[in-house]
């Protein structure tokens, strides 16, 4: 009796999810080019200074520069390949449209960060869960937890940290594991979030209720980290807090 009185209301939700879907991916939308990132990443952060890296084109060599060793070489220093501000792999998986920076930051203090943006393109289809990528590249992820980052004049943002075991070979050939992190959070026009479903449910509610997509960014900051102490999350809150104003378009 229940089922059946109530199951008009079911036919009509229903309907109501499947034309929201069909109407998310169907319409004709206004795409802009407006990012939420400037697509510039700072030369100093507080402690830290940082160097562009490029990355060799060349499938068998696929070698890592920072822009200041190059000594204004535009190709491969061993190879004379083209370089890129992204690996091959990455150049390969993603739609050509899709704009991606990194830096390495180095501390006073000797610690290392290495900080990636992505923008995706037209085709918004750069920009996923960092996850498979990163399991994919021999991490394998034991937590991911949530670190607050508060900032200056604005309320605290969340990140998204997951902590990771990453298999290397070390200088004697030996396999071994080393604790590290990537952390980050996806930034579109006027909205942050450490969430991919979110940043999902954002995407589709701006195309069927205001006929737009907006170019998402996925900015990722990762280093080293103890297994026998959280100290990491310190450093990652001092870093982004003085990134931030950089970084993200108010
Ligand atoms: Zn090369």
């Amino acid at each position: 009796m229940e089922t059946k009185t109530l199951k008009p209301y079911f036919v009509v939700i229903a309907l109501f999810v499947l034309t929201s879907l069909a109407l998310a991916y169907t319409v004709d939308v206004t795409v802009t080019d407006r990012a939420g990132v400037r697509m510039d990443l700072p030369d100093r952060v507080a402690g830290w200074a940082g160097q562009e890296l490029r990355f060799c084109q060349n499938p068998v060599c696929q070698r890592e520069f920072r822009v200041g060793d190059l000594k204004g070489a535009t190709n491969c220093t061993a190879c004379g390949a083209s370089l890129d501000t992204m690996t091959k792999a990455e150049r390969d998986a993603l739609p050509p449209d899709t704009e991606i920076i990194k830096k390495e930051y180095r501390h006073t203090s000797g610690n290392v960060l290495y900080v990636t943006i992505v923008l995706s393109g037209k085709e918004r289809a750069s920009i996923h869960r960092p996850q498979a990528c990163l399991v994919g590249q021999g991490n394998s992820i034991l937590n991911s937890v949530i670190v607050p980052v508060p900032l200056e004049d604005r309320p605290p943002i969340e990140i998204m940290s997951l902590e990771m075991m990453r298999k290397i070979r070390a200088p004697d050939g030996r396999a071994m594991e080393i604790p590290t992190y990537f952390a980050y959070w996806f930034v579109g026009q006027g909205r942050e979030t450490p969430y991919h479903i979110q940043r999902m449910v954002w995407m589709a509610t701006d195309r069927v209720l205001h006929n737009v997509s907006h170019r998402w960014a996925y900015i990722g900051v990762s280093g080293s980290r103890r297994l026998d102490s959280d100290d990491y999350k310190q450093q990652l809150q001092a870093f982004v807090k003085d990134f931030y104003p950089h970084i993200v378009v108010q």
